[in-house]
């Protein structure tokens, strides 16, 4: 990657810190070439960041340039001072994940280190994508900028979930062997799937086409409206009686292409092998359609406050009747490892009388008859779960802002 093609990456990924529930602080750095990096300034808004504001830096010099030395496998740095960070931090001697994005992205436990040398900095990260800062916030690394965010803000996810968490029955926490199970996974598995750059376009109908881009949209819209991280959580529209469409697995929903949907056999789970790999969750979508013939659209999240829900393994009741009327309440499912065929029937038994239901260490579902429907369904429950926990979401930052620009 050259300088230019860095400093453009730096300024569009920087877009994943918008003041949503926080505000990050911090700096974000990659590595460009053998003997060189990119750094923004010191302590900046992540979320503007400007051209002026990134600068390169000597592969030699610096901590971040001995953490690259140091660690061939990183290529991506993001500090973030955030106040759920800082303050679970200041006092915790580490983290157990009680999400599985979590346990899969940073590792079976997340270490703090106690200072900002290197030594320890570098001691806290072994064999993990991130870690705390203590008093300071957090560290989220990776082989490309994209994990180092996805990090980033799955490490400040988990910080709010440990302060929310009490006020809805208090965390359960994953057993360490799940959680070690889950980083495996990750290593071994979801980050080898869709490497290649380009897969063969396929001859599809008009109708399939405006699905595919459908689904590309919500997808980034999802992003938008912050209800996953990174690669995190998936999307499907039914075709036919036989078949959907669904996001591949781990990729960005900012790289996703027309091609890149998978066409699925929603009885047999066959696709075209010389095309993307499905999400892997392919059998929970496979599942809701066979069971409700009148979803047509299904919309995987991860979003912060229905995740600290899934972490305390807690549902909650819907009363806005308009709400409850489409979806029902969003009980909490059992806890099961993702992508198997055990979560796929606890989600089921958690849908017989609902559309929606948070998924217990995981996140949350939400199906529907039309993908904008269930779009706006879980965008206004992701804001209903910040509401009882007193935080902001951002449908109401935005609808603040909103009201904000009316007014000038
Ligand atoms: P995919 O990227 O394979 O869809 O997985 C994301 C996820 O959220 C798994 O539960
Ligand atoms: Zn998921």
């Amino acid at each position: 990657m050259n300088k230019d093609e860095g400093k453009r990456l730096l300024l569009t990924r920087s877009k994943a810190f918008r003041d949503r529930y926080f505000k990050a602080y911090g700096r974000m750095a990659l590595r460009v070439g053998k003997d060189s990096y990119l750094m923004t300034r010191n302590t900046l808004p992540l979320s503007g960041i400007r051209e002026s504001d990134v600068h390169l830096y000597d592969i030699n010099t610096g901590e971040i340039g001995l953490l690259f030395r140091s660690r061939n496998d990183v290529n991506a740095v993001v500090l973030a001072c955030t106040e759920a960070s800082v303050l679970f931090s200041s006092e915790a001697q580490m983290m157990r994940p009680a999400l599985d994005d979590l346990a899969q992205i940073i590792g079976p436990d997340v270490r703090i280190s106690p200072t900002e040398d290197s030594p320890d900095v570098l001691r806290a990260l072994k064999d993990r994508n991130g870690c705390f800062l203590r008093k300071r916030g957090i560290l989220g690394i990776g082989r490309d900028l994209d994990e180092a965010v996805a990090a980033a803000l799955i490490l400040e996810k988990s910080a709010e979930a440990e302060i929310l968490a009490p006020k809805v029955g208090g965390l359960k926490y994953l057993s360490p062997a799940k959680a070690k199970e889950m980083r495996q996974f990750y290593l071994n598995k979801y980050t080898k799937v869709n490497t290649q750059d380009h897969v063969p376009f396929v001859n599809i109908g008009s109708q399939e086409f405006k699905i595919r881009n459908a689904i590309i949209d919500c997808g980034k819209e999802m992003c938008h409206k912050d209800l996953v991280q990174g690669s995190w959580g998936n999307i499907s529209v039914r075709l036919n009686r036989n078949e959907m469409l669904i996001t591949p697995s781990g990729m960005d929903y900012f790289d996703i292409k027309t091609e890149d949907i998978v066409k699925v056999n929603i009885g047999t789970l066959e696709y075209i092998v010389q095309g993307r790999r499905p999400s892997s969750e392919v059998l929970l979508h496979a599942d809701i359609y066979k069971s409700h013939p009148g979803c047509n659209a299904i919309i995987h999240t991860h979003s912060n406050g229905c995740s600290v829900f899934a972490a305390a393994r807690a549902g909650f009741r819907i009363d806005n009747p308009l709400i409850h009327e489409i979806i029902g309440d969003m009980n909490v499912t059992e806890p099961e490892m993702p992508g198997t065929p055990e979560l796929s029937r606890e989600v089921s038994k958690a849908l017989v009388e609902n559309s929606a239901c948070i998924i217990a260490n995981h996140g949350a579902i939400f199906c529907g008859p039309e993908l904008d429907i269930v779009l706006n369904v879980a965008d206004a429950i992701e804001a209903k779960a910040c509401n009882l926990l007193g935080l902001s979401s951002s449908t109401r930052l935005m609808a603040e802002k909103d009201e904000e620009e009316e007014l000038q």
